[in-house]
C-alpha cells in the first residue's frame, strides 16, 4: 500500500505524565510491538501479535528485532553556533560568554560559515536521536536562514530565531530595538510555518537588551501570537544581580520579561535556577515553560534546578542540552545528569518520567503535543531506534535486567549517541548508525542493510 510502512521492535512511549510512579500505566510498552506509519504520520501502535495479521503483504515491514523504538527526543534549549566551543575551560556564565561565546558568534555574519555549522549541527542532533529542537542562532539573520535551511532539507520540526542584543555585547553582535523588530519580522514572514519550521523571538537575556528593545519584542510577540519566545532566565547569581541593577523597578528577573509581554504560551525560559515562589506562580499563570539544562548548570557552576517546585506550581518543563554551555547533545546523557542534579536535592527522576521530559513533556512545554511527543494516532512519525547492545559495558549491564523500567534506566545512565541505531523523521530514515545519512534509499527495508 503506497505510503504505509510498519516497524517491528520493542516500543515504549508515554501517554501522560508518569510523575513519580515507576510502574505507571501512563506509559505503553510492547515487548514485541508494531508501529504503523501512513504518509508520515502514526496510524497505529500495538502488540505484534494483534497487528501483524492486519498488515498486508505489500506493506513494507522493517524488523528491528532486539531494539527499542521510542518517540524522537526533543531538545528544548540549545545554541547551534556554539557547537565548536563546547567544553571550553574554566569560566562561569558572564565570563564564559565574553571569552568563548561572543567571539565564535561573530563568525556567523558569513552565510557559508553558518551553513556549514548548521548542517553539521542538524546531523549531530539526528545522530543523537533528537528530532526536534528549540535553537538559538546568532544576531545575524543569515544565521537563522542557515539553520532553517538545514532543518528544511532534512524535514525536521525545528524552531529558531535571530538573537536580539542591543547592549552589553561586542559591537559586531549588536542590533537595536528597530533592527531587532524589522529583521525578526522579516524572518517570521520568510520562515514561520514553512513545512515543519517555526519561529522563536529570541532576546538573549535581559542583560543584553534595553527596555526599548524588550518593548519592541513585546509588540512583535503580540502581533504574532503563534510564534515562540525563547530566552534565558535566572541562570547565574551574578547575572541576576546585573538584571536587578539594570531594571531597578523590577520585583524579580522574571518580572522584566513579564512587563514586556514576553511570558505567555509558547515562551520557553532556559535554566530558572534562582526563582522564588511568586515567580513560579506567575510563570504558571501566564503559561510560560522551563528548559531544565543539567549539564550546562553543572559545567558553568550555575546551580541546581528545583524540578519539584516547578511542577508543584504547575509549570510545563522540558529538558535542554544547552550546548555549548552544556557538554553533550545527547538527551540520554543530559537526562542522566538531570537524575544526579535531582538526587542531590533529594528529588527523584524515575526512568519513565525521564522519557516523558524528553518526549511528550517537552512537546507540551513547547505547545507542540498535538503534533509530536508520542505515538498517538495522527502524530508525526518521528522516532528513534535505540540499541542497548551498541557498547560493551551497556550491553553487559542490560543483559542482566528483565524489567523494562530497570533496563531503560540503565540505558539512560550509560547511553549516548552510540545507543542510537537509527532516527526517522515522518517515517523516513534520516540517520542509520554506521552509515552516512542519505545512504538508505527511501523504500528499502533497513533489515537488508
Ligand atoms: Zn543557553
Amino acid at each position: 500500500m503506497a505510503g504505509v510502512k510498519a516497524f517491528r521492535a520493542s516500543i515504549l512511549h508515554c501517554l501522560a505524565d508518569p510523575g513519580s510512579d515507576a510502574s505507571s500505566n501512563t506509559v505503553e510498552y510492547f515487548a514485541d510491538g508494531i508501529l504503523i506509519v501512513a504518509d508520515g504520520v502514526v496510524s497505529e501502535v500495538g502488540p505484534a501479535a494483534a497487528l501483524l495479521p492486519s498488515i498486508s503483504g505489500d506493506i513494507e515491514l522493517t524488523d528491528f528485532a532486539g531494539k527499542l523504538i521510542i518517540p524522537g527526543m526533543i531538545d528544548c534549549h540549545v545554541h547551534y553556533p556554539q557547537i565548536d566551543i563546547i567544553a571550553s575551560y574554566g569560566e562561569q556564565l558572564l565570563d564564559w560568554l565574553s571569552k568563548y561565546a561572543f567571539p565564535i558568534e561573530a563568525k556567523f555574519s558569513d552565510l557559508a560559515y553558518a551553513s556549514e555549522v548548521a548542517n553539521f549541527f542538524a546531523d549531530a542532533l539526528l545522530r543523537n536521536g533528537t528530532t526536534t529542537a528549540l535553537v538559538f542562532s546568532t544576531v545575524h539573520p543569515q544565521s537563522v536562514d542557515a539553520m532553517f535551511s538545514a532543518a528544511k532539507q532534512r524535514n525536521m520540526r525545528l524552531l529558531t530565531g535571530k538573537v536580539l542584543m542591543d547592549r552589553n555585547c561586542p559591537e559586531g553582535l549588536q542590533d537595536s530595538a528597530e533592527t531587532a523588530y524589522r529583521e525578526s519580522r522579516e524572518l517570521i514572514e520568510r520562515w514561520h510555518g514553512d513545512g515543519r519550521l517555526g519561529y522563536a523571538i529570541t532576546p538573549r537575556f535581559a542583560v543584553t537588551s534595553t527596555e526599548a528593545q524588550l518593548a519592541s519584542m513585546g509588540k512583535l510577540a503580540n502581533e504574532f501570537p503563534d510564534v515562540h519566545i525563547h530566552t534565558h532566565l535566572a541562570e547565574n547569581r551574578a547575572e541576576g544581580d546585573l538584571v536587578a541593577a539594570q531594571f531597578p523597578w523590577s520585583r524579580s528577573y522574571l518580572d522584566v520579561y513579564k512587563r514586556y509581554g514576553l511570558v505567555r504560551e509558547r515562551s520557553m525560559f532556559a535554566h530558572c535556577l534562582h526563582l522564588d515562589q511568586e515567580d513560579r506562580r506567575t510563570m504558571a499563570e501566564l503559561n510560560g515553560s522551563i528548559a531544565f539544562c543539567p549539564t550546562s548548570n553543572l559545567f558553568l557552576g550555575s546551580g541546581l534546578f528545583d524540578l519539584r517546585s516547578a511542577e508543584e506550581a504547575g509549570i510545563r518543563v522540558g529538558v535542554g542540552t544547552d550546548v555549548g554551555g552544556g557538554t553533550s547533545l545527547s538527551m540520554l546523557t543530559t537526562l542522566s545528569e538531570g537524575y544526579k542534579v535531582l538526587h542531590l536535592q533529594e528529588q527523584s527522576l524515575p526512568p519513565f518520567k525521564a522519557l516523558y521530559l524528553a518526549t511528550l513533556g517537552a512537546a507540551k512545554a513547547l505547545y507542540l503535543d498535538d503534533k509530536i511527543g508520542n505515538f498517538a494516532a495522527g502524530k508525526e512519525a518521528d522516532f528513534v531506534v535505540l540499541d542497548s547492545m551498541s557498547a560493551p559495558m551497556t550491553a553487559r549491564r542490560l543483559s542482566r535486567t528483565d524489567d523494562v523500567s530497570e533496563k531503560f534506566f540503565a540505558l539512560l545512565m550509560m547511553g549516548d549517541d552510540r545507543a542510537v541505531s537509527a532516527t526517522y523523521l515522518m517515517g523516513e530514515p534520516v540517520y542509520l548508525a554506521g552509515r552516512a545519512s542519505g545512504d538508505a534509499p527511501t523504500g528499502v527495508p533497513i533489515k537488508t542493510l
